[in-house]
């Protein structure tokens, strides 16, 4: 970006843009290069405005949630990374008609569930634990304990990159499937509207801290991660696959498979992305000789 394109960013952002931003501090790995700009959309009006430009200038841009399932490169981004604060990270609406909440598609998963547990709605709570935001969690098509998101969702609301509003709902076709929403490149998730089912409070808090304890036993919590780094198999896990491998426990300079869950890759205080890029690497190629099956990363590698 030269420097006109950094002040009419500036002035079309209403100043929420920072340049040569750091990353490390934006994903749960705590990895990552710096970003050359970082966007905090406020509203969807701005945002659409922001998107006009970078599209009318071709330059790149990704969207953050709260990168609990990304891996940044050492080096950095080129282009902007965009994430969602104000309004667009707030519950807005909740209709009794349908039972439904329409959400900012910034707002964090465990807030969301606070907010349910509070309004006695039952019916996610199995994303107790997962750390990331409701945007992040369709895109991902996010799940645990036999559920996904994708089964929840009635509405979603887009921009696309030319920063024109997009919405879709069952009508118009969902594609939701394992760990993916199929979505036109380049837009963003503004806002999403899913379907609950009426609960006591003290149901949906049972079920709540009855799933965080489960995960808190089975997950490496101790050090920063991704989650699980590679997709589950067809009738398998990856986890199984990696200990097989005999790879649980192994090093590469600040980065280790956890003893715990061999699906989660730790950062144990020092590591840099390319250490991490290496045992996934690693992981791949072990796995494959010694099971022949083929590990497809879970998680999504950001940057030059
Ligand atoms: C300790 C731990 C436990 C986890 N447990 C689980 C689990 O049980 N189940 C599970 O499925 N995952 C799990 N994860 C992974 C991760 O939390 C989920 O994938 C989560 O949904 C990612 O949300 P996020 O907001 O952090 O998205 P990010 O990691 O920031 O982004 C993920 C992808 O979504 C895209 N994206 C994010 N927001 C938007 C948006 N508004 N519009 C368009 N695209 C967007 C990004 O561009 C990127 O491609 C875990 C992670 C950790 C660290």
């Amino acid at each position: 970006m030269d420097t006109r394109q950094k002040e009419e960013l500036l002035r079309l952002g209403e100043k929420n843009i920072r340049f040569q931003c750091p990353m490390a501090e934006y994903t749960t790995l705590k990895v990552g290069g710096p970003a050359e700009a970082l966007y905090e959309a406020k509203s969807t009006q701005n945002l659409r405005r922001v998107l006009v430009y970078l599209h009318s200038e071709n330059i790149p841009y990704v969207v953050l949630g709260r990168g609990s399932n990304i891996l940044i490169t050492d080096n950095g981004l080129d282009g902007i990374v965009i994430r969602l604060c104000g309004s667009l990270s707030r519950v807005e609406e909740k209709r009794a008609d349908d039972m439904s909440l329409l959400t900012g598609a910034g707002l964090h998963l465990m807030k969301l569930l606070n907010y349910c547990r509070r309004s006695a709605l039952g019916g996610l709570e199995f994303l107790s634990g997962i750390p990331g935001t409701v945007g992040g969690a369709v895109a991902m098509n996010a799940g645990a304990f036999g559920e996904e998101i994708g089964t929840k969702v009635k509405e979603i609301h887009m921009v696309d990159e030319r920063g024109k509003p997009v919405m879709r709902n069952h009508g118009k076709g969902f594609a939701f499937s394992y760990r993916q929403f199929e979505m036109e490149r380049g837009s963003v998730i503004v806002r999403v509207r899913l379907s609950l089912t009426p609960q006591s409070e003290g149901a949906v808090g049972k079920k709540i801290s009855d799933y965080l304890s489960i995960k808190k036993e089975s997950q490496p919590l101790e050090y920063p991660s991704a989650g699980s780094v590679f997709k589950n198999p067809p009738n398998d896990y990856a986890g199984r696959l990696i200990e097989k491998a005999g790879l649980k426990g192994t090093k590469i300079g600040g980065a280790v498979i956890s003893e715990k869950h061999g699906n989660y890759i730790l950062n144990t205080g020092r590591a840099r992305a390319r250490d991490i890029l290496d045992l996934i690497r690693l992981a791949q190629e072990k796995v494959k000789e010694e099971t022949g099956v083929e590990l497809e990363p879970e998680i999504r590698v950001f940057g030059k």
